[in-house]
């Protein structure tokens, strides 16, 4: 399996080599060259396999035995998902009646991005020390991550690779503008080879110094930067695999064979909590790849373009309120724009290019004409470009509506966020964060919609995605639910392993002022301390 950008310009690209660069160098998404079947029995065969063997047989679909050898891709996923606490590594959870939570919270920093950057970083020290195994002249291939975090991603990211071999990872955040949970959680891993820096100044200002990092050919040339943001080929890969485990555990749930003609009956859709699109991103090629789904829901917070893109058909970054982004209670998904989204238009864009979007092109046709994928790229570079320099583009009412056979979307209000952390803990005692809120409240809304149209409903069940546990998000939470009776945070929501975290011993260098120098002066500094250079 090959894969290829976005926008066109790079097409042979091994796996190694596209998780090792992360985005393509002509500014495009990686994704493979076409969509693997499943195969035919996988029904049956898969039914009993645990999350780790699923995991094998899912990836092995999308990586050659010679870009990893099956031993060695059981071994990095078996290793990957032993950090994690509950047996079934993603356990679905039923709320009510044809309503299940799919928890995605259960690894280290309990939310659901562990689920792709515990097995990214893996894959990172197995290819680097697959490469220095292979160098006879004595040199050794390094990689220094770095990145910016307003949260969520920079936790994760430690967790994924301290004390990972060759690599070192520098996790910058704004001053006091992160939880005091989260930035517990960065700063008390005190392996050597993570660096957070707290700078002062904006989420935006740590963007930009990143920004301004990769741009620095010399500085990158010297230190061999890599990056872990969300766009990374494998970390969309590696969520594929827990649609599956959904539905064989909604199955075990139902207690119905899903190799049976009663499975088939089952209507299941799935709601996604989404900021950057690559949690849903990955529920789409699960079905592409034919998981029988039958609705995505995208669920956004007041940071709506994707909510605006299904609506009006026009991508555009926000106008309102200086163009800024709205800080929500679910600030995982304060974005501007979805950095994913651009894989799912060059679907769109291809299937478009075919017949007018009428049929999806065959998903596993290796032969595919090459001719198709070409205007795909040339199309979504194009588009690229207009949001680039106009803020906007626009596409044709095809596009939305070949898009809208298998999404939904819909867009939910802080004021709806609490209400729903609130109703959900009342009627049914299971307590949200307020971004799995975000995708219940979501969920209902359309659920209720379609029972008002009379869209028949039949055996429909919805999955909703949870990306995060209610203590990680707790001033929302604590905010819904302070006046209920019997509701006691302390002990029903925080777990075990956050009692004491705000007290334990930190690691951290201040960084004075927002500036790309001072910024890699302390990396240079930190990298010697930790023995990395001389
Ligand atoms: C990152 C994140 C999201 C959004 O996921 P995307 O893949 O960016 O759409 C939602 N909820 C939480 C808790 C997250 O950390």
């Amino acid at each position: 399996m090959k894969y290829r950008s976005t926008r066109g310009q790079v097409k042979d690209y091994t796996f190694e080599e596209a998780v090792m660069a992360g985005l393509s160098p002509d500014g495009g998404l990686f994704i493979p060259h076409h969509i693997p079947a499943l195969p035919e029995n996988w029904r049956q065969a898969w039914s009993e396999l645990s999350y780790q063997q699923l995991a094998v047989e899912v990836l092995s679909l999308y990586i050659d035995e010679s870009q990893i050898p099956r031993k060695d891709l059981e071994d990095l996923v078996t290793r990957s998902y032993t950090t994690f606490r509950h047996s079934d590594v993603t356990p679905l959870a039923q709320v009510k009646d044809g309503l299940y939570v799919l928890e995605l919270f259960h690894g280290p920093t309990f939310a659901f991005k562990d689920v792709a950057l515990q097995f990214v970083g893996n894959l990172f020290e197995y290819f680097l020390e697959r490469r220095n195994r292979a160098e006879q002249g004595g040199k050794t291939h390094r990689l220094t991550v770095v990145g910016a975090t307003s949260g969520d991603t920079g936790s994760a990211a430690i967790y994924g690779l301290r004390n990972k071999k060759n690599v070192s990872v520098f996790i910058l955040h704004p001053n006091g503008r992160v939880s005091p949970i989260q930035e517990a959680q960065m700063t008390t891993v005190l392996d050597k080879n993570v660096h957070n820096l707290c700078v002062k100044g904006t989420f935006d200002d740590c963007q930009d110094i990143v920004k301004n990092l990769f741009g620095n050919r010399e500085f990158n040339d010297k230190h061999h930067l890599g990056a872990v943001n969300s766009i990374n080929w494998a970390r969309i890969l590696a969520q594929t695999v827990y649609y599956f485990q959904a539905y064989f555990l909604l199955m075990r749930s139902l207690k119905i064979d899903p190799a049976s003609a009663e499975a088939d009956k089952i209507k299941v859709d799935f709601s996604v909590p989404t900021g950057n699109f690559g949690d849903i991103l990955a529920g789409y090629y699960a079905y592409r790849m034919g998981l029988p789904a039958n609705k995505l829901v995208v669920a956004t917070n007041e940071n709506d373009i994707l909510y605006r893109f299904f609506e009006t058909n026009a991508y555009e970054k926000q106008t309102l309120g200086g163009g800024e982004v709205k800080e929500t209670l679910a600030p995982a998904m304060d974005i501007l724009v979805s950095s994913n989204f651009e894989r799912l238009l060059w679907y769109l864009a291809r299937d478009d290019e075919k017949d007018g979007g009428k049929t999806e092109v065959a998903t596993h046709d290796t032969t595919l004409n090459e001719a198709l994928s070409d205007k795909a790229g040339q199309t979504v570079a194009q588009w690229m470009d207009e949001l680039k320099t106009k803020g906007v583009f626009r596409v044709a009412d095809s596009v939305v509506l070949n898009a809208r056979k298998i999404f939904d979307a819909a867009m939910v209000t802080d004021k709806d966020t609490i209400k729903g952390i609130k109703d959900y803990q009342e009627k049914h005692q299971y307590v949200l964060d307020p971004h799995t809120s975000i995708g219940v409240v979501a969920a209902d809304r359309l659920t209720e919609r379609d029972a008002l149209a009379l869209v028949p409903q039949g055996s429909e069940v919805m999955i909703c995605l949870a990306t995060a546990h209610p203590a990680k998000f707790s001033e929302a939470v604590e905010m819904a639910l302070k006046d209920q009776q019997d509701f006691d945070f302390q002990s029903q929501v925080l777990p075990k392993e956050f009692v004491g975290l705000l007290d334990k011993e930190r690691s951290v260098v201040h960084v004075e002022r927002a500036d790309p120098q001072l910024v890699m002066d302390v990396i240079e500094k930190e990298l010697k301390v930790e023995g990395v250079i001389v």
